[in-house]
């Protein structure tokens, strides 16, 4: 049977901008809840080992995944499983949030942090050899593959920046592109074009991805688009970059985003509607890290905190403010 939940606020998504914003907002003493469709964690779970997060020289993704959760626990964030399929302003200017279950969801505030996937190729041992040499994060995973032989899949900007910054630490690195031509911008092109250590594999795709028996990426297997020529490419990692699509479908009604459907937000987090915030990589920004979306979190936390004062002192909307923690 469906239920009616009325909170201060609602987080949608337990990666760790959700995760931190609801250790922000139950420390603001808000009754908060986190809606989450799959485990805790967001991208850490599909990440092997963070070494980027100050504090943790080392640390799985699993492991850092479990304390965020713990910590917003402590601090009096609820955790609700559940698909949110859609987040809608009513007229009062309050927020309804429904899930998959048909469970409503009440709240004067909502922040987005439901970040974003990076879109797949699609080919035999993709999903497999994920994380064991298949990576979509060249700032994340690049440092394994030190002296290494790599490939990178895609034509566009991202591709090619992430080539030229792959060869700090690989040998070489072959950039597949399944057309004749880049996409990327000119400037890139040149760095690209102008880096010793990279080649550029033209009018190619990766059929299948090959690894050792130990499951590390030993082989990718390709073929040529023209001539339909197969052939062998010893990588030991194949970094995909032909895309990224924020999770932002569940927002009723028009929201301001970036020509790539990314939210736009002030520096507050507020987006271009009162009351929702976004944090993470689902927001229009430089950069997508665990510690920026942290970062993030903790902002759009404190604004909502402030939305809902200000809200108080006029007199406006509801506020439920019965969260709290025990410590
Ligand atoms: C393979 C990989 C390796 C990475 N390695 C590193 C690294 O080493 N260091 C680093 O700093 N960063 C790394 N990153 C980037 C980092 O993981 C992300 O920047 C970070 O997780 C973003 O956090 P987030 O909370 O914004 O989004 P996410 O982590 O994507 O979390 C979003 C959450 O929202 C949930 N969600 C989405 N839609 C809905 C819905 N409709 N209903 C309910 N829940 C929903 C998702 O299930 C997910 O749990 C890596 C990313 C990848 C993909």
């Amino acid at each position: 049977m469906s239920k009616t939940f009325e909170y201060d606020v609602i987080i949608v998504g337990a990666g760790p901008a959700g995760m931190t914003a609801g250790m922000y907002a139950g420390r603001s003493m808000l009754k908060t809840v986190i809606i989450e469709r799959g485990g805790s964690g967001g991208e850490l779970l599909n990440t092997e080992a963070i070494e980027d997060y100050p504090g943790f020289e080392h640390i799985e993704g699993w492991d850092l995944a479990q304390r965020f959760e713990n910590h917003a626990k402590k601090f009096g964030a609820e955790f609700h499983q559940g698909v949110v399929l859609t987040v809608r302003r009513l007229e009062d200017a309050t927020f309804e949030v429904e899930t998959e279950s048909g469970d409503v969801y009440h709240a004067p505030t909502v922040i987005i942090t439901a970040g974003g996937t990076p879109i797949k190729l699609g080919v035999p041992g993709e999903a497999e050899y994920a994380g064991k040499g298949v990576s979509y994060c060249a700032i994340c995973d690049g440092a394994f593959f030190k002296g290494h032989v790599i490939a990178v899949v895609g034509g566009g900007d991202a591709a090619a920046e992430e080539s030229d910054f792959l060869t700090r630490y690989a040998d070489k690195v072959y950039l597949i592109h399944r057309r004749d031509e880049l996409r990327a911008s000119k400037i890139l092109q040149k760095r690209l074009f102008e880096n010793p250590k990279i080649e550029v594999i033209w009018d190619t795709l990766v059929e299948r991805v090959e690894a050792d028996e130990h499951g590390f990426v030993n082989n990718l297997k390709l073929r040529n688009v023209k001539t339909g020529a197969e052939s062998n490419l010893a990588a030991t990692a194949m970094f995909v970059f032909i895309g990224f699509r924020p999770n932002t479908g569940i927002i009723e009604g028009h929201v301001d985003h970036d020509e790539m459907g990314y939210l736009l937000t002030d520096t507050n987090m507020e987006t271009s509607i009162d009351g929702l915030f976004a944090a993470g990589d689902v927001r229009s920004q430089l950069t997508r890290q665990v510690t920026t979306a942290a970062g993030d979190g903790t902002t759009a936390a404190i604004a909502a905190e402030k939305y809902l004062a200000s809200l108080r002192d006029s007199s406006v909307g509801r506020i439920v403010a019965t969260g709290g923690y025990a410590v």
